[in-house]
């Protein structure tokens, strides 16, 4: 690896919305870590990346788990001498009305979409601050500003994204290190794909635009924020949903 070759951890990688993310900054020059627990999904996007001539580690790595987590990033860091960019992408949902929700359905979520965020953003925190430069990028969901029936659990996680990243904007502002969240409106991914067809049309009218957004949709947006271009820009909500939330 070159001295100015910069280096991004995106958690969630395998696929979707991850997947474009990695390969978007692999293709804008950036060498390119991956974590993920999908393990043939991680092996096929670290070949492509690979094509694109990132320098590419992968881990097996549950995010929820803050001391695996942490050897994690050190052996990164280790490995490439600096993490540059953290994308807290990791995430699922466990959709049920409240009243049917479990204790099982709420920590589940709250621990993956949001504790997860926490773990990598507290790992990768003190290398950023100590070299003076860094980016952390989290994705929320337009449910985390709207709410939506069925996802008190997700829209939850969601939003405490944007209280956490609003504070450790504020605490790392004056170093070099910006953070803000993306909130996606629906994208087409296998997270929606398992939608009944009436929902996905029910969804379809709402937007705007007309249309589910593209994995790429986000990863521009990811590019932008990590580009120089944006080095002004902390502790933001970037709503990229076809109009589906204004
Ligand atoms: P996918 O389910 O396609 O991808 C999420 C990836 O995260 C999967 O590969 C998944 O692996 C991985 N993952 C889940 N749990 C963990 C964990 N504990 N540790 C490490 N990796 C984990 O989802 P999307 O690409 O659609 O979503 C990406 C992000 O965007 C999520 O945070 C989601 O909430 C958010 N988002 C998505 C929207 C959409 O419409 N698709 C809209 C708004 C926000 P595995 O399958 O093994 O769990």
């Amino acid at each position: 690896m070159s001295d100015d070759r910069q280096v991004a951890l995106v958690t969630g990688a395998a696929r979707g919305i991850g997947k474009a993310i990695a390969v978007r900054l692999a293709r804008d020059g950036l060498d390119v870590v991956l974590c993920d627990l999908l393990e043939a999904e991680m092996a096929e996007t670290k070949r492509e990346l690979e094509s694109l001539g990132s320098e590419t580690l992968t881990f097996n790595c549950d995010v929820t788990d803050s001391a695996k987590v942490d050897a994690m990033v050190k052996e990164a860091e280790q490995h490439y001498g600096r993490l540059d960019v953290l994308v807290n992408n990791a995430g699922i949902t466990r959709d049920k009305l409240l009243m049917r929700m479990s204790d099982d359905d709420w920590g589940k979520v709250l621990a993956v979409n949001l504790t997860s965020v926490f773990n990598c953003t507290r790992s990768v925190i003190r290398g950023m601050v100590s070299r003076r430069r860094g980016r952390v990028i989290s994705i929320s969901s337009v449910i985390g500003l709207m709410g939506n029936v069925g996802q008190a659990n997700y829209g939850a996680s969601k939003a405490g994204i944007i209280g956490f990243s609003r504070s450790v904007a504020r605490e790392v502002a004056s170093r070099g290190v910006t953070v803000n969240v993306i909130a996606p409106g629906y994208i087409d991914t296998p997270m929606t794909q398992n939608l009944p067809e009436k929902a996905k049309e029910q969804l379809f009218n709402m937007i705007p635009m007309k249309r589910l957004g593209r994995p790429e949709d986000i990863a521009n947006v990811v590019a932008f924020l990590v580009s120089d271009d944006a080095g002004y820009i902390t502790g933001q909500v970037i709503n990229v949903n076809g109009g589906i939330y204004m």
